[in-house]
């Protein structure tokens, strides 16, 4: 496998590709020498290499095959074996080829007498263009380090197509070994703002033209230094400050060690680099591995092992490359963060370091989603294919609005959207300027906008927008972003700053909404089959109310003298609300024992997120003291549908007559039940939303500061009389989605969507 024939027969391999480079010629002529060389070495009667252009795969160079059918042989997207190993990224190991399903003749080449064929894809970022094959006459199965040798050859051959060493070949252009052309692509809106900028991958890439190593002995003493600061990093954060640490993850930071420390892992790196590669080529190529193995599995544990490895791979990269982690990456200005997907506290850790996000998968709902709103940063995501089109240091254009990204746009394209963004700065002005506007629609209803907020920093916004206080805040961004638990003292600080700046602007504080996508970097949550249905949220804070009380401690004693408003997430049932509320009791019992100063007024409430109390308000009658419907986890929950899901999270519409049915019976049941309530999910910032939940009598909207100016202009030119009047009838339909004739109506009215 990775015994030292192979490490030496690879090694040969890239010198001898090596000296073939340095040795000049055309790039025809190095080509050719290079597969003539591969044969050889190989011992194989055949070596190609095939380039993808456009959607053909064509034959560049050949020893054994007909040279005449070099640049003439093409075969079409999926054509062929060499079609499907382009298809699969995947080599391909036949002992009786002509007898495979896909294998397709071409007189022209006079492969016949070949039965043995491997083939292994040229890839580089996720791109294939192109497929490296070896042939034999006798049938025969590759062995692994031949497998392996073919493989690196590729991946060598790959990033010199990309660098460009083959500049003079024409026919090469429009092989897209580096994606050069300016691209458009449709995604989703998460993230309203528009940014001009450049890419920074997420993942680390081995520097492009480093791929061949100048002195083996030099490289695996980089690799040596990289991997002893890795495992001290994981060590040092073994065995700081212990109290710091749970049992759960001290476990997950064992298990990362010893990942860390696997001798096969160590191995397959130093072979890499024994074999000629750089460093950090060696450690992309074991990554690619992984990343093939991870894609391959559906078995939940080996996944998530894979995952962890990917995770270690790309620790490394970066160790290679100077830098300790995304914290510390520096970054160019304006820079756009390129992900497959991100979680709240991977985003948090960049701060508001970034000028855009384009994710390849990812959700509106999800919470780095909300992070982007709360900290500004336009986001976009659900671009399929993103990674594979994009390379560090592109331009990008992002439009957090439409949901689109250009990727290396021409000049005039750039500068259509500096006018957009002025424009929209000119929007912008226009609506800090009407913040002190009263929101009260054309026919009188007076609507209260207020803000979601996480961070301290979030609190400024009340200030910008002119809202009315902060109707949710989040206070598990804080648990996000330390890298311990926040003790008491830290929390106390946080909250106490919050209603400081807020001053006389009411704060409801929501407690601890961990669990789901929200995990914390320090305690490793058990595997759950659905999170989202899972120990999450309040849940958490019964079964183990030590956290909890903490929490509801330190913002009694932050509230001291002042008033406080504090509600639960995902309640359930009545019953829970009652437990949890007990514990804000006990704490107010506590604090006046040992005479701590207690809260002027409290208000406790309680987010109307599970469907189940919804069906429950009456009972919460004298109970509770106001509600809040959390649209993004009830919607979630109504439709069964994962918010954090690209597949399905936006398959269903909140503005949908069942939706809207059920948001106006929960409204009523509030007004029967006497109690105040508000929608503080994301919808609630959209004007068209936001029009809808108006006309279903909802005065109290909580939303991202960037939906505050939006929604206050729509409601001063709204008439609720005739809204409700409109919507009436449409309430009663089944119509999965009322957007089109909800947009329409606005529109005919005048009103400012
Ligand atoms: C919600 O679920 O609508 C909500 C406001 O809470 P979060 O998005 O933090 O889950
Ligand atoms: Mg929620």
């Amino acid at each position: 496998m990775n015994g030292p024939g192979h490490v030496g027969g690879s090694r040969m391999l890239l010198r001898k590709l090596r000296e073939i480079m340095e040795a000049g010629g055309s790039a025809q002529e190095r080509l050719d020498r290079l597969v003539a060389m591969v044969a050889a070495t190989m011992v194989a009667d055949v070596c190609s290499i095939y380039l993808t252009r456009g959607e053909q795969h064509e034959l560049f160079a050949t020893q054994g095959l007909k040279p005449e059918a070099v640049h003439r042989t093409r075969l079409n997207t999926g054509e062929g074996l060499v079609g499907l190993v382009a298809e699969t990224a995947q080599p391909l190991n036949l002992a009786d080829a002509p007898h495979h399903a896909r294998f397709s003749y071409r007189p022209e080449t006079g492969e016949d007498p070949y039965q043995s064929f491997l083939g292994v894809p040229i890839v580089r970022s996720e791109r294939t263009f192109g497929v490296l094959v070896v042939q034999n006459s006798v049938q025969r199965m590759y062995g692994e380090d031949e497998v392996e040798a073919l493989q690196t050859i590729a991946m060598v051959l790959a990033e010199m197509v990309a660098a460009n060493a083959f500049g003079d070949l024409s026919g090469l252009a429009d092989v897209e070994a580096r994606p050069s052309r300016p691209e458009f692509m449709q995604g989703k809106a998460f993230s309203d703002g528009v940014a001009i900028g450049v890419a920074v991958l997420h993942e680390p890439h081995a520097p492009l033209g480093r791929v061949i190593a100048d002195d083996p002995v030099k490289e695996e003493a980089r690799l040596d230094a990289a991997l002893t600061q890795v495992r001290g990093v994981i060590s040092e954060m073994l065995e700081g400050d212990p109290g710091r640490l749970s049992g759960v993850s001290r476990e997950v930071l064992e298990t990362f060690l010893m990942l860390a420390n696997d001798p096969s892992w160590d191995a397959k790196l130093r072979n890499g680099v024994r074999a000629g590669l750089s460093a950090d080529a060696a450690v992309e190529r074991v990554r690619g591995e992984h990343r093939a193995k991870f894609n391959a599995t559906r078995d939940p544990y080996l996944r998530e092992r894979m995952h962890d490895l990917e995770d270690l791979d790309n620790r490394l990269l970066r160790a290679l490359a100077g830098v300790d982690g995304a914290a510390q990456q520096s970054l160019p200005e304006n820079a756009i963060l390129i992900a497959r997907e991100l979680g709240p506290a991977e985003l948090l850790d960049y701060g508001g370091r970034l000028a855009g996000i384009a994710l390849e998968e990812g959700s509106s709902a999800a919470h780095a989603a909300i992070v982007a709103r709360a900290l500004g940063v336009p986001m976009v995501g659900s671009l399929s294919g993103l990674l594979s089109r994009v390379e560090d240091g592109d331009a990008v254009v992002l439009d957090g609005e439409r949901g689109e990204v250009r990727l290396r746009p021409e000049d005039q394209v750039v500068s259509t959207y500096r006018q957009r963004i002025e424009l929209r700065s000119a929007r912008a002005a226009e609506f800090a300027r009407d913040k002190d506007e009263p929101a009260i629609t054309q026919d009188g209803a007076a609507v209260a906008l207020l803000l979601n907020a996480g961070l301290a920093l979030d609190v400024h916004h009340l200030d910008d927008t002119g809202a009315e206080g902060i109707g949710l805040f989040r206070t598990e961004f804080q648990f996000m972003v330390s890298e311990t638990l926040p003790r008491l003292e830290s929390q106390i600080l946080l909250y106490r700053d919050v209603l400081d700046t807020a001053g006389d602007r009411a704060v409801t504080f929501r407690t601890l909404d961990l669990g789901g996508d929200k995990v914390l970097p320090y305690v490793k949550a058990e595997r759950e089959e659905n999170p989202a249905l899972g120990w999450r949220a309040v849940r958490i804070g019964l079964d183990r109310p030590s956290l909890l009380r903490y929490q509801l401690r330190a913002l009694i004693n932050a509230a001291a003298g002042r008033r406080l408003r504090v509600m639960f997430p995902l309640v359930a049932i009545v019953s829970e609300f009652e437990a949890a509320r007990a514990l804000v009791d006990r704490e107010l019992e506590w604090a006046a024992r040992f005479g701590r100063g207690a809260p002027a007024e409290i208000e406790i409430g309680v987010m109307v997120e599970a469907p189940a109390l919804a069906w429950s308000i009456a009972g919460l009658k004298g109970k509770a003291d106001f509600l809040s419907v959390g649209t993004n986890d009830l919607m979630q929950y109504f439709f069964a549908a994962d918010r954090g899901n690209a597949r399905v999270a936006d398959r269903y519409d909140v503005l949908s007559a069942p939706a809207l049915r059920f948001l106006s019976s929960i409204r009523q049941s509030a007004d029967e039940a006497g109690l105040q309530i508000s929608i503080c999910g994301e919808a609630a910032g959209r004007p068209l939303e936001a029009m809808a939940f108006v006309a279903l009598g909802f005065r109290r909207l909580s939303m991202p500061a960037s939906g505050v100016g939006p929604v206050r202009r729509l409601i001063r030119s709204m008439s609720v009389e005739a809204a409700a009047a409109d919507l009436a009838p449409r309430l009663k339909t089944q119509s999965a989605s009322l957007r089109a004739e909800l947009t329409e109506f606005a529109q005919s009215q005048g009103f400012a969507l």
